[in-house]
C-alpha cells in the first residue's frame, strides 16, 4: 500500500464515523417523533371511539324518548278514531292526557287538533288555529298515519322550543279527522346530553334531518332552531352515512374539533357529539414536548461526544500518517544503507535485522531475526564484544564500537566494525542496543599489508632494520628485566660485490633471497628474530643464548650456507657462496656500562674480524677469537 492510498484510506474513516453518528441522532429522532405522532393518533382514535359511544347512546336515547311519545299518540289516535270527536270524548281523553304528561317527563305537551286546525284538549290556546303548521298540512295532504317527526318549533303554550311528533286520526269514513300531537322539549334533550362529560371545550347536538339544531349542549338557548343546513355534515355527499367521526373546524369558535355523528335509522335525527382538538391533545403535548425535549438532550449528547470522537480520530490518523512517514524514513536509511543495522534485545536476540545482512554476513534478514546476535562471532573476539554488551546492559555504557571477526555464511570469515548504541524506554531504563556493522576485510587486509610493509623486508621476507631496532630494543629490556642473555649474529655474504659484477644484480637479489631462507629455517625458538640489517648484511637476535648457543647457531648458518652450494666462483676457493659472522652476547642486568649500541659494535666488530680472519667463518666477540674454519667442515 503507498502512502496516498494508505491517507486516503484513513481520511475515510472520521467521515464514516461522523456519518455513523448523524444517522444516529436521525434515527433517534425519527423514531421518537413517529412514536409521538402515533401516540397523538391514539389519543385521536380514542376520542373518536368515546364520540362515537355518546353518539350512539344519545341517538338511542332520543329514539327511545320518540318512541315513548308515539306509544302515547298511538293510544289517543286509536281512541278517536273509536270513540269519535264528541266532546264528552274530549273530555275524558283531555284528563287522561293530562295524566299521561304528568307521569312521563320528557313529555312536553300532548294534544288533539281537529280536522280545521283548531285545539280540541287545550283550553288555553282555543281561538288559534294550527293549520298553517306544516306537520299539520303534512298529514291533512298525506294520507298516510305513520308518525310524523317536525321541525323544531316555539311551542304555542308556553313558547319553549320543542320537537313534534304526530300521527293523523281518520273520521268513520276515512276521511282526514285531525292530527294527534305530542311534543318533547329541547331543554329536557339539552339537560339529559349534559350529563355526559365529555370535556370543558366539546359539545353534543341533537340535529333534524334538515341541518336545524333541535338541542344542543351546552347552550342550549343560543343555539336551538339555528340551522347548520350549509356545514359538510349536511353538504358534503361522502358524508351522508349513517354513522362516522368527522374532523371539521367549528364555523362557530373557529377551532379544531374531532367529532363522530349517528344519523337515527327510524326518525330524521342526527347526533353529533364533538370534543375541541387542541384541549383534547392538551395532555398528550406537554408529556410528548417533555419527551422530545429529553431525546433531543439526549441526541446533542450523542452528537457532541460523537463530534469529540470523531475530532479525536482525525487527530489520531493525522499522528498515524505523520508516524508512517516517519518510519518510512527511517527505513528508507536503514534499509538503503550498505552497512548492516541491526537491535539486539535484552535477550541478546535479534530484533531487527536491515536487509543488507545478506551482503555483510550472507544471511537474509528473515534468518537472523531471533537468533543469538552474538553468534556468528569469532570465538576469540566474543568475549571482548559481549563484555561491551554486558556493560551498555547495565547501563554503565551508551556508545561502544567494536571490532572483531564474524562468520560469513559463504566466505570463511569477515571483519566487521559495529557502532553500538543503547536504546532505552520512556522510563529510561534499558530496552536494547542498536548495531550498525561496517564490513571492514578489505580495510583490515590492507592494514595487515601496511603492517607488515612496515616491519618485513620486501626483498627476503624477513625483519627489516626497523623492526630488528625494535625488537633489539624490547629484547634487551626483557633481558635486562629476566637476567637473562641476549645473543647478536651479524652476518655478511663474502665478496658479495663481486657476485652481482658476475651474475647480475637479478641474480644477486636471488642469491640474497636463498640466504636469507636458509637463515630463517635455522631460527628454532619462537623468540629469535632474523632480519635484513642492510645490503647483503643479516642479523640475527637470539634472546636467553648465551655465547655458546650464539656460537652454535652462527656455525649451523655459516655451514648451512656453504652447503647450500650457491655457484660463487669469484669467491675463493670455495667457489659457492659463503658468509662471514660476527657474534656477540650480553647479559644487560649484570654489565652496567653495556646498551644495545655496544652489542651491536661488538657484533660488527666480531664480523670485521671473521671477515680479516678470511672469511667464511665465525668470530664472537668475547672471545675474539676466530673460530676454526675446519669446524664443521
Ligand atoms: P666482503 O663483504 O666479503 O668484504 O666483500 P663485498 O663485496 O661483499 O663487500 P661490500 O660489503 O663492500 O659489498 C657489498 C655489495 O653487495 C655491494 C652491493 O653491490 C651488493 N649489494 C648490496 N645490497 C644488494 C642487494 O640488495 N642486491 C644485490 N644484488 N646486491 C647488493
Ligand atoms: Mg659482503
Ligand atoms: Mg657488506
Amino acid at each position: 500500500m503507498n502512502a496516498a492510498t494508505h491517507r486516503a484510506g484513513w481520511s475515510r474513516l472520521p467521515l464514516r464515523a461522523a456519518a455513523f453518528v448523524l444517522l444516529t441522532c436521525a434515527t433517534i429522532l425519527g423514531v421518537s417523533a413517529w412514536r409521538e405522532w402515533a401516540a397523538r393518533d391514539a389519543v385521536l382514535k380514542g376520542a373518536e371511539t368515546e364520540m362515537a359511544n355518546v353518539a350512539r347512546s344519545l341517538t338511542q336515547h332520543a329514539e327511545d324518548s320518540l318512541d315513548l311519545l308515539d306509544s302515547g299518540v298511538v293510544g289517543v289516535v286509536s281512541r278517536l278514531e273509536m270513540d269519535g270527536t264528541e266532546p264528552a270524548t274530549i273530555a275524558k281523553l283531555r284528563t287522561l292526557l293530562e295524566a299521561r304528561k304528568k307521569a312521563m317527563e320528557r313529555v312536553h305537551s300532548l294534544a288533539v287538533i281537529d280536522d280545521q286546525g283548531n285545539w280540541l284538549t287545550s283550553p288555553g290556546t282555543i281561538g288559534s288555529t294550527l293549520s298553517d303548521d306544516a306537520f299539520f298540512r303534512h298529514h291533512q295532504l298525506s294520507p298516510k298515519r305513520e308518525a310524523h317527526v317536525g321541525r323544531p318549533v316555539k311551542s304555542l303554550l308556553d313558547g319553549e322550543w320543542v320537537v313534534t311528533l304526530s300521527r293523523r286520526f281518520n273520521k268513520p269514513d276515512g276521511s282526514f279527522g285531525g292530527v294527534v300531537l305530542a311534543t318533547i322539549s329541547s331543554k329536557y334533550l339539552s339537560h339529559f346530553f349534559e350529563q355526559f362529560e365529555i370535556g370543558r371545550n366539546s359539545s353534543v347536538a341533537l340535529m333534524h334531518g334538515d341541518g336545524m339544531i333541535v338541542a344542543r349542549t351546552p347552550s342550549n338557548d343560543k343555539f336551538v332552531g339555528r340551522s347548520v343546513a350549509d356545514t359538510p355534515l349536511f353538504r358534503d355527499a361522502g358524508l351522508q352515512r349513517p354513522a362516522g367521526a368527522y374532523h371539521f373546524k367549528s364555523p362557530l369558535d373557529g377551532a379544531e374539533r374531532v367529532s363522530f355523528f349517528k344519523r337515527s335509522g327510524r326518525y330524521p335525527l342526527v347526533l353529533l357529539a364533538t370534543v375541541d382538538k387542541s384541549e383534547l391533545l392538551a395532555p398528550w403535548r406537554t408529556a410528548a414536548i417533555s419527551r422530545m425535549l429529553y431525546v433531543v438532550a439526549l441526541v446533542m449528547l450523542i452528537a457532541g461526544i460523537g463530534a469529540v470522537l470523531v475530532r479525536q480520530l482525525q487527530r489520531g490518523q493525522r499522528m498515524a500518517a505523520a508516524l508512517v512517514e516517519k518510519e518510512a524514513h527511517f527505513r528508507l536509511l536503514a534499509e538503503g544503507s550498505s552497512d548492516m543495522v541491526t537491535r539486539i534485545g535484552l535477550d541478546e536476540r535479534l530484533r531487527y535485522v536491515s536487509p543488507s545482512s545478506n551482503r555483510v554476513v550472507g544471511w537474509r534478514a528473515n534468518q537472523l531475526i531471533g537468533t543469538d546476535a552474538l553468534a556468528g562471532i569469532h570465538p576469540e573476539d566474543r568475549p571482548q564484544v559481549q563484555a561491551i554488551v554486558d556493560a551498555m546492559k547495565r547501563g554503565e555504557k551508551d556508545e561502544a564500537r567494536v571490532t572483531y571477526r564474524n562468520a560469513h555464511r559463504t566466505s570463511t570469515e569477515v571483519w566487521l566494525e559495529s557502532t553500538m548504541r543503547v536504546t532505552r524506554k520512556d522510563n529510561g531504563n534499558v530496552d536494547g542496543v542498536v548495531a550498525i556493522s561496517r564490513d571492514i576485510t578489505e580495510q583490515k587486509k590492507l592494514e595487515t599489508k601496511l603492517e607488515t610493509l612496515a616491519i618485513e623486508d620486501g626483498l627476503t621476507g624477513l625483519a627489516n632494520r626497523r623492526r630488528f631496532d625494535e625488537r633489539l630494543d624490547e629484547e634487551w629490556a626483557r633481558a635486562y628485566r629476566d637476567r637473562s642473555s641476549l645473543g647478536l649474529l651479524m652476518i655478511d655474504v663474502d665478496h658479495f660485490k663481486a657476485y652481482n659484477d658476475e651474475y647480475g644484480h637479478p641474480a644477486g637479489d636471488a642469491c640474497l633471497r636463498v640466504v636469507a631462507q636458509i637463515i630463517a629455517a635455522e631460527m628454532k625458538r619462537p623468540g629469535d628474530l632474523a632480519a635484513r640489517y642492510g645490503g647483503e648484511e643479516f642479523a640475527m637476535l637470539l634472546p636467553n643464548t648465551d655465547a655458546a648457543g650464539c656460537a652454535r647457531i652462527g656455525e649451523r648458518v655459516r655451514r648451512a650456507i656453504r652447503e647450500a652450494g650457491l655457484v660463487h666462483a669469484a669467491n675463493g676457493a670455495s667457489g659457492c657462496v659463503t658468509v662471514s659472522l660476527g657474534g656477540a652476547t650480553c647479559r644487560p642486568a649484570l654489565e652496567r656500562t653495556a646498551g644495545v649500541g655496544t652489542l651491536i659494535e661488538a657484533a660488527d666488530q666480531a664480523l670485521y674480524a671473521a671477515k680479516e680472519a678470511g672469511r667464511d667463518g665465525l668470530m664472537m666477540s668475547v672471545e675474539m677469537a676466530l673460530l676454526p674454519k675446519a669446524v664443521g667442515q
